[in-house]
């Protein structure tokens, strides 16, 4: 088994990288090359503007190519409990931020003609318990009476037409999900960004950062400082860098994955007949797809850990139990790959996007950002580009989590809660 994602081992080499020598000065610099900065220095250079991206490690090394794979649409919470807490206007709003970044995203898979297996079979949301069932009609009658009638609901009794498992006690399809090789899609978005002009260095944290004038900031890196108009924060989940303001209000989560050895064609097609990225109803829950190479992706936040081999490797050993449960005919196969990553959670567990103290920034995914990180780079580059463009994520205030300095001490505390939630649910 190898302990290492396997959307960057089966990706290409990111072949644009800049030279060696910073530039002086750059109209933006971008901090962070993952879906979010890339996305963003790809339409800035298509504006014209000269935009450097400066990235701690590789492109696409943290949460881009460690992910679930699932490009869905809907938002990251349950969709009725978003109505009841925001109301109805704002709840669809949300909703089809994400329906139209799934659709930026197959635009650009198109246009940049990148190989990255993008489909579009729909996302199965599964009842892992009897009781949860209602709260998915919940879901299904507000999504069809408001924003997307072609949700479909089904029982039970139906569920196996869906998934060969008999764990589940009913699903939600929402037909428009998506799915990608993340790690394809990630170095080809790149490349595109690279062959439009963006200056794209790895290795390369960015480690002080310095307001000059009022639009005007002094980027600091160990190769060399960088004068830059405009600066866009993409950096996740990161804690590399001064940057306390955004570390304070992002809270990283670890999530882990396995994937399996290809199985037979048939095989996985009796397993998940349709083919759709599925996610179970607990709170510490599971998500699971297929690859074009006919594996299974299998995830889930499996321990309140942190990612590191180790810790992935005893995360991997959950999952497989977990996988085990729900399709007890893969008890033989084996895992060829187990990782694990963070993931940028916000206390309202919706993404934050908009300008602090002259620095843009666009954060806080919340485990829903393969498709809104991608659109919301375009959204960023083109507020920074001056362009009219609307900002789903812009809000009056993103106050910090009280009592959280960077360390998040509470998360044993979070997950004992969730599970005596999923246990009395
Ligand atoms: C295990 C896991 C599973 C997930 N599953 C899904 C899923 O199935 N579906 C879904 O929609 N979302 C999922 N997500 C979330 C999704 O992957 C992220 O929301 C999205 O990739 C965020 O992209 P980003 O560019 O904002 O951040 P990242 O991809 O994390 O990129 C940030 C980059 O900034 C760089 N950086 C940080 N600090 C600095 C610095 N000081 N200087 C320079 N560079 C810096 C980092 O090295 C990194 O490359 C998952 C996340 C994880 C971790």
């Amino acid at each position: 088994m190898k302990l290492e994602s396997f959307w960057q081992a089966t990706a290409p080499v990111f072949t644009g990288a800049a030279g060696k020598e910073l530039p002086k000065t750059a109209d933006v610099v971008v901090i962070g090359g993952g879906f979010t900065g890339i996305s963003a220095a790809l339409n800035l250079a298509r504006s014209g503007l000269n935009v450097v991206v400066l990235e701690a490690a590789g492109v696409m090394s943290q949460a881009s190519a460690r992910n679930g794979g699932h490009c869905n649409t809907g938002v990251s919470q349950n969709f009725a409990s978003l109505v009841a807490s925001l109301g109805e206007e704002q709840a669809n709003r949300y909703y089809r931020a994400f329906a139209s970044a799934v659709d930026y995203v197959q635009s650009v898979v198109a246009d940049e003609q990148i190989d990255c297996d993008f489909l579009r079979c729909g996302k199965l949301k599964l009842a892992s318990k009897p009781s949860h069932f209602a709260g998915l009609k919940a879901t299904y009658d507000a999504l069809r009476r408001t924003v997307d009638r072609d949700v479909e609901l089904i029982g039970a009794d139906e569920i196996r037409r869906e998934i060969n498992s008999d764990v589940f006690h009913g699903g939600l399809i929402q037909q428009r999900g998506g799915q990608m090789h993340m790690g394809k899609f990630g170095i080809g978005l790149a490349e595109a960004a690279a062959r439009s002009g963006a200056e794209i260095y790895e290795h390369t944290p960015v480690t002080s950062l310095t307001r000059v004038k009022d639009y005007q900031h002094r980027v600091g890196t160990e190769k060399g400082e960088i004068l830059a108009e405009k600066v866009l924060m993409a950096t996740g989940c990161s804690n590399i860098g001064p940057f306390e303001w955004f570390q304070r209000r992002i809270i990283p989560v670890g999530s882990f994955i396995v994937v399996t050895e290809p199985l037979p064609q048939q095989q996985l097609r009796e397993l998940l007949p349709e083919n759709r990225t599925c996610v179970t109803s607990m709170n510490i829950g599971n998500y699971f797809r297929t690859t074009a190479d006919n594996r299974l992706v299998f995830g889930g936040r499996a321990r309140f850990a942190i990612s590191s081999p180790t810790s992935d490797a005893r995360s991997g050993k959950v999952l497989q139990a977990a996988m085990h449960k729900i399709f007890p005919t893969l008890k033989e196969t084996r895992i060829d790959y187990c990782w694990g990553g963070l993931v940028d959670m916000t206390a309202d567990r919706l993404p934050h996007a908009g300008e602090h103290e002259g620095v843009f920034y666009s954060l806080g995914y919340s485990g829903h950002g393969t498709q809104m990180s991608v659109w919301m780079g375009r959204v960023m580059a083109d507020l920074i580009a001056e362009k009219r463009v609307e900002n789903p994520w812009q809000r009056e205030s993103w106050p910090a989590v009280p009592g959280y300095f960077g360390k998040p001490w509470f998360l044993p505390v979070a997950g004992l809660y969730y599970k005596t939630l999923d246990r009395i649910s």
